[in-house]
């Protein structure tokens, strides 16, 4: 069993830090916010001061920060973890960030003879407590192979994207897509409504043709048709428009940078951005609906 530092236990990385308790690894939690260092205690954790700290006793580190900032400043910042951890250390950061500073924290961490994955996840709150996230990985084949069993403890599907960053460029180019048809789903029922068809026979058609798509059936906006769908409680979050945002965002940064064309990514952003900027930030990401209602 492994000696493992977690850090940042927030509403995903928790009940992550708590699955590998259950699988009977140590794990030493490490947050700025010492009331979520506290369950992480009362659910059989240990806690460090520090990450520089955890690091320092860890086998194995993972990371589950909100963004790249803090990503930079946990490993890259004076007393941060690739400074501290002992040569072998394995680490993975978890969180959804820009995948340049995925590449930049991992070639800093293998410049120090560690081995460093970018492995964001898919799967919500409800995956990281069920211990089925699926994770997409970017990094060498040596530190995929050592952390796999660590991953399947947390996740059911585990998927070695490539090199460093590429993890972080699956997660992007995915939720770009499901924001997009999130949005060309919305606009196809309004339209459908306007013309007086039902919703329902357009689902039972849609869902057998050629414009199939899991933000239709396996998350549809319209209330009634799919029952796990967030528009069935008020569209009560679920995966939250500020994080759609932020996906997106991140997608079209990269496109710049990369030179990628991707103007319904660019114009996915922007509508979820006037959304959340009607007070709907911490809304399912599919109440775009409403907005695309004009309601
Ligand atoms: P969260 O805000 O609930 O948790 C982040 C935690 O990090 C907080 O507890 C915060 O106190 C801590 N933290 C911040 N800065 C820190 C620092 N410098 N040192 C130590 N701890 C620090 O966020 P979350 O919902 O758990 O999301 C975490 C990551 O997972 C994000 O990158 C997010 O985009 C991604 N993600 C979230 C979901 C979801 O449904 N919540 C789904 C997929 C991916």
């Amino acid at each position: 069993m492994a000696r493992i530092g977690f850090v940042g236990l927030g509403n995903m990385g928790l009940p992550m830090a708590q699955n590998l308790l259950k699988a009977g690894h140590q794990v030493e939690g490490v947050d700025v916010s010492g009331a979520a260092v506290e369950k992480l205690r009362a659910a059989g954790g240990a806690s460090a001061e520090t990450h520089k700290i955890a690091a320092a006793r860890a086998d194995v580190v993972v990371t589950m920060l909100p963004a790249g900032q803090q990503v930079r400043e946990v490993y890259l910042g004076n007393g941060g973890i690739i400074e501290n951890a002992n040569e072998g250390t394995l680490l993975i950061d978890c969180s959804t960030i820009d995948v340049e500073t995925a590449r930049a924290v991992a070639a800093a961490a293998e410049a120090r003879g560690l081995l460093m994955l970018d492995a964001p996840v898919s799967g919500g709150v409800t995956g990281a407590a069920a211990a089925t996230l699926t994770f997409m990985v970017g990094g060498s084949e040596r530190a995929f192979v050592r952390a796999e069993t660590i991953l399947q403890t947390m996740g059911k599907t585990i998927v070695h994207a490539g090199g460093s960053g590429n993890g972080q460029a699956a997660k992007i180019c995915n939720n770009m897509m499901l924001g997009i048809s999130m949005i060309a789903v919305s606009e196809a029922f309004i339209l459908a409504e306007k013309l007086g068809l039902d919703a329902q026979k357009l689902f039972d058609i849609a869902s057998k043709s050629s414009g199939q798509t899991w933000a239709m059936t396996g998350y549809c906006p319209v209330p009634g048709l799919v029952p796990t769908s967030p528009a069935n409680r008020d569209y009560q979050a679920g995966f939250t428009t500020a994080m759609m945002l932020k996906d997106l965002k991140l997608a079209q940064d990269a496109a710049r940078a990369s030179g990628a064309t991707t103007p319904l990514g660019a114009e996915a952003a922007a509508l979820f951005g006037l959304y959340a900027g009607q007070g709907e930030a911490g809304r399912d990401f599919s109440g775009i609906i409403r907005f695309l209602r004009g309601k």
